[in-house]
């Protein structure tokens, strides 16, 4: 993995911090004083310390240390596990039909539907426009199986409950997918059973939360 991008300070960036630190909550002219500066040189620096999060402002109070940084930030989002975020896979059998597996998607309300074999083990996924793609034919919806229109095994991509969520993220981008299915191998033999889904929703909520501070 690519090492985590962190925010290079400037000295006087990193004398700001420490005298708000020691100070704080201080006001934006009382900063300049103790560093012999004008409060429009500054004016840069603390809004690039805030924005990124290092500095809080509040009007009329001053900034004050938020304890945090963007590179605590990067370090949260890395330690996000799928098992923190994964919601209930939604499967098929792979002798359904194509028009079965509509009205799954419809009742289930997903945009993925996996597909498995009768030991329940992944043998395909199915897209909102496989199904699509699959009526625009005058084939008969009700006959024809799913498995001849499903993306197959071995070019599924997959993810484990353990594996870091911004991975797998990457993964979803780099695929050009909306969503995977997060398996495990079974005990005996060959073959994975689907216990989760991630999807960009599940990703979204975790930006979400990031934002609101609940990982934090
Ligand atoms: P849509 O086709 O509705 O835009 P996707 O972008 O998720 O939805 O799917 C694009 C294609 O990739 C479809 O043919 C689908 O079967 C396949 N696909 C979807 N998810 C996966 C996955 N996890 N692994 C491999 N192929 C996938």
């Amino acid at each position: 993995m690519k090492a985590v991008r962190k925010i290079e300070l400037t000295i006087r960036q990193e004398q700001i911090i420490e005298i708000v630190k020691a100070n704080g909550p201080i006001t934006g002219e009382q900063i300049a004083e103790k560093l012999s500066l004008t409060r429009a040189t500054l004016r840069p620096d603390l809004a690039i310390l805030t924005m990124s999060g290092f500095l809080d402002a509040r009007p009329r109070v001053g900034y004050f240390y938020t304890g945090k940084s963007g590179s605590q930030l990067s370090e949260k989002v890395n330690n996000v596990i799928v098992k923190e975020y994964q919601s209930i896979p939604v499967v098929v059998s792979e002798s359904s039909s194509v028009y079965d597996a509509i009205c799954t998607m419809f009742l289930e309300d997903v945009g993925t539907l996996f597909v498995v074999d009768a030991h329940a083990s992944l043998v395909g996924i199915l897209s909102r426009k496989d199904l699509l793609r699959a009526s625009l034919g005058k084939q008969q919806l009700e006959t024809m199986p799913v498995s001849i229109i499903m993306t197959r095994m071995p070019n599924i991509t997959m993810c484990q409950e353990d594996d870091l969520i911004i991975v797998v993220a990457k993964r979803l981008i780099d695929k050009q997918i909306d969503a995977l299915p997060v398996v495990r191998k079974f005990d005996a033999g060959s073959g994975f059973e689907v216990v989760g889904r991630i999807t960009k929703t599940n990703i979204t909520k975790l930006l979400v939360d990031l934002a609101s501070d609940d990982l934090i």
